[in-house]
């Protein structure tokens, strides 16, 4: 299995991603938790991408291009893979198309969460009291909003229109989403 989840802030792709990886044996592979874990170290990376990520703003394509590339190359992806918060750009999406056409292979679905507004907000409050991440703050947030209306809203589009969008409810428990993304991946 070869596949995307996307979806906006607080859409619990992180959660789900972890779950249905381990599902089907497949790495999960986060963009977002690869940079927080360079800036939580403060390797290079890492002092490149903390500045940005604070504010909610994209890290530039070619720093994330290059970083997916040498992961898409590593030897756990041969079976497949559930890339989280990549690509978010039309320019990462035509860098994936690359990156999978040199390795011989595609995709074979997006998973696309659906959840309301007010319950996104609601939930990234709820985290950045949990976890307490630093891009989870009242203005970042919104940002962060804007950046994907803006920048990763229109890749839906362009995947329906590939074939490859599959569309869930992400509104309940863990457990029920789950459910739902598998029932929808297995049809
Ligand atoms: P996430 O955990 O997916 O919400 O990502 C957290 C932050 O990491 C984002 O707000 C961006 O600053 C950065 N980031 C993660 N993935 C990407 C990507 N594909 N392109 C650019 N920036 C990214």
């Amino acid at each position: 299995m070869r596949m995307l989840i996307m979806g906006p802030p607080g859409a619990g792709k992180g959660t789900q991603a972890k779950v249905i990886a381990e599902g089907f044996g497949i790495p999960e592979i986060s963009t977002g938790a690869i940079f927080r874990y360079n800036v939580a170290n403060q390797t290079e990376l890492g002092k490149i991408v903390s500045a940005i990520m604070e504010k909610g703003e994209l890290v530039p394509d070619s720093v994330t291009v290059d970083l997916i590339k040498d992961r898409l190359g590593q030897p756990d992806t041969d079976n497949g893979f559930l890339l989280d918060g990549f690509p978010r750009t039309l320019a990462q999406v035509d860098s994936l198309d690359e990156i999978l056409a040199s390795l011989d292979v595609e995709l074979d679905c997006v998973l696309s969460l659906i959840v309301d507004g007010e319950t996104l907000v609601a939930r990234m409050l709820k985290r950045a009291e949990i976890e307490g991440r630093a891009d989870d703050n009242e203005e970042t947030i919104r940002r962060r909003f804007e950046v994907y209306n803006a920048e990763t809203e229109p890749l839906l589009t362009l995947y329906r229109d590939r074939g490859l969008l599959v569309e869930v409810d992400g509104l309940g428990t863990v457990e029920e989403v789950n459910a739902r993304i598998v029932a929808a991946i297995k049809k």
